[in-house]
């Protein structure tokens, strides 16, 4: 064996030891290290011949990268959303790079572990409230997961001309109708060949809203004359976490023929609490939804799923066949992920969700939800009474949007903001909100506590007292 990889195998205990004390220690000191870092890095362009072993390794990583780890996953990093790490979702990540596993459900490698797989998606359907006749699967992100379901409603559309797009191409014009949609779900369509500028944008709801006009969506509809199109919606818009009126769309949808998806990335978890449940009522009826578990279940990187009706596998695994491999066995005797997602070879990625959802159950998933919007509103209650800011937006669950008061404030705004980030206290990052400048402060990461909250409204304070804007 090489002399490198023997010495790491000898020594793996001691290596392990070592990663686990600094491991600890970055999480011990998680609320103190800096949010953001400015220091540039000369990047390496050689490699070692001999190699270093892991132990010297560690050493070159922590002299060069690891003072400038900024605490995105600390609990107050509220940029873009971002999650954190729960202590079980850890451990469920430490082994499933152990077990290093790649689930298929084929018989062989990996037979097992598409098992569990299976088994997340249900406690998760569960988590949700979300009726058995959904079948999903894990991918990297929502951006992913989007384009899984909107890739099976494209093919989905083609079966309504009577084509198979997944093998001739798309020759049908695709309808796609939407009024929000994130930016991932554009990208999606520009990925699928629909094109990022074919969709029709319907209008969003007067009040200040980011959410569907039903009015609109109905002439929008009727215009159509018939034609099979696809609508998304969004349980959660990324400014405002507005939500579509559910309960009408899925009414709209007996008479009208269509393909529901929703981007519930991190919206959907307004089910895991009574409080909030009321916003996705009506979400059960959909064809697809997208979630996110890297963000509000506050699992590791990558992890979202998707969740699409199970009578529409046979249109899901055309559109993702991976049949002309004789040696990955009969397509279409067993279910195999493979033919089910874009990737072929996967990490086992549902182990650390698998873990984080027996540690804490519904409960703690209830806490986390809860207090995270609890989180949300004390810091609105904070910019809504202050003199210096205004809100731009109700706070309908766990995003802030503000503004400093003043019309001739706004060019101040992302200095600011920029102010702000520089303290490496607290992380937020910018918008334009209704044609004004803003910034988003979200919340999800479950460590959170209204000290950190406090912390924040207090640099806030300073910057504006000190005129630093
Ligand atoms: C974050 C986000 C996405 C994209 O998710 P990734 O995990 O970054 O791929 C999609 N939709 C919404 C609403 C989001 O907030």
């Amino acid at each position: 064996m090489n002399e490198q990889l023997h010495k790491d195998l000898i020594t793996l205990d001691q290596i392990l030891e070592k990663v686990k004390v600094q491991g600890l220690d970055y999480l011990a000191k998680l609320s103190e290290r800096p949010t953001s870092a400015s220091s540039a890095i000369l990047l390496n362009e050689t490699l070692d011949e001999m190699g270093l072993g892991s132990m010297d390794t560690l050493k070159a990583f922590n002299e060069k990268f690891e003072k400038l780890i900024v605490s995105s996953s600390g609990p107050r990093y509220l940029g873009f959303v971002i999650g954190g790490t729960t202590p079980a979702s850890i451990v469920g990540d430490w082994l499933a790079t152990i077990y290093d596993q790649n689930p298929q459900a084929i018989k062989g490698e990996g037979d097992i572990s598409a098992h569990i797989e299976m088994e997340t998606i249900k406690l998760l359907l569960d988590l949700f409230d979300l009726p058995k006749d959904f079948t999903g699967g894990f991918v990297t992100g929502a951006t992913m997961s989007n384009f899984t379901c909107l890739a099976t409603a494209r093919q989905w559309i083609g079966k309504q001309h009577g084509k198979d797009f997944a093998r001739d191409g798309v020759s049908e014009q695709i309808y796609i109708l939407s009024a929000s949609p994130h930016s991932s779900v554009i990208k999606s369509l520009s990925m699928l060949g629909i094109g990022s500028n074919n969709y029709i944008r319907v209008k969003v709801n007067s009040d200040n809203r980011e959410s569907i006009d039903i009015e609109d969506l109905k002439l929008k509809i009727k215009a159509l004359k018939g034609q099979p199109f696809i609508l998304i919606s969004s349980a959660g818009t990324v400014n405002t976490v507005d939500f579509d009126d559910f309960k009408t769309i899925s009414k709209l949808k007996r008479n009208h023929d269509f393909w529901w998806h929703i981007d519930g990335t991190f919206g959907a978890f307004a089910a895991c609490s009574p409080k909030y449940k009321h916003l996705t009522s009506g979400w059960e009826t959909a064809d697809s939804i997208t979630i996110d578990c890297h963000k509000w279940l506050n699992v590791p990187y990558e992890s979202a799923i998707f969740l699409v009706k199970e009578q529409y596998r046979s249109i899901q695994t055309e559109t993702f066949q991976n049949s002309n491999a004789p040696y990955l066995g009969d397509p279409s005797e067993d279910f195999n992920y493979l033919n089910f997602l874009p990737e072929n070879s996967r990490r086992l990625k549902a182990l650390p969700v698998w873990f984080s959802l027996m540690a804490y159950g519904k409960k703690g998933y209830r806490y986390i939800t809860e207090n995270v919007v609890a989180m949300a509103n004390h810091f609105g209650h904070f910019i809504e009474t202050s003199n210096a800011f205004e809100l731009m937006a109700p706070i309908r669950l766990n995003n802030v949007c503000y503004t400093l008061e003043g019309e001739e404030n706004q060019d101040k705004v992302f200095p600011f903001l920029k102010n702000i980030n520089e303290t490496g206290k607290v992380f937020m990052t910018p918008t334009v909100y209704n044609g004004k400048k803003g910034i988003r402060a979200s919340f999800v990461n479950w460590r959170t506590s209204k000290q950190d909250v406090d912390m924040v409204a207090k640099v806030m304070i300073k910057l504006i007292s000190n005129r630093v804007v």
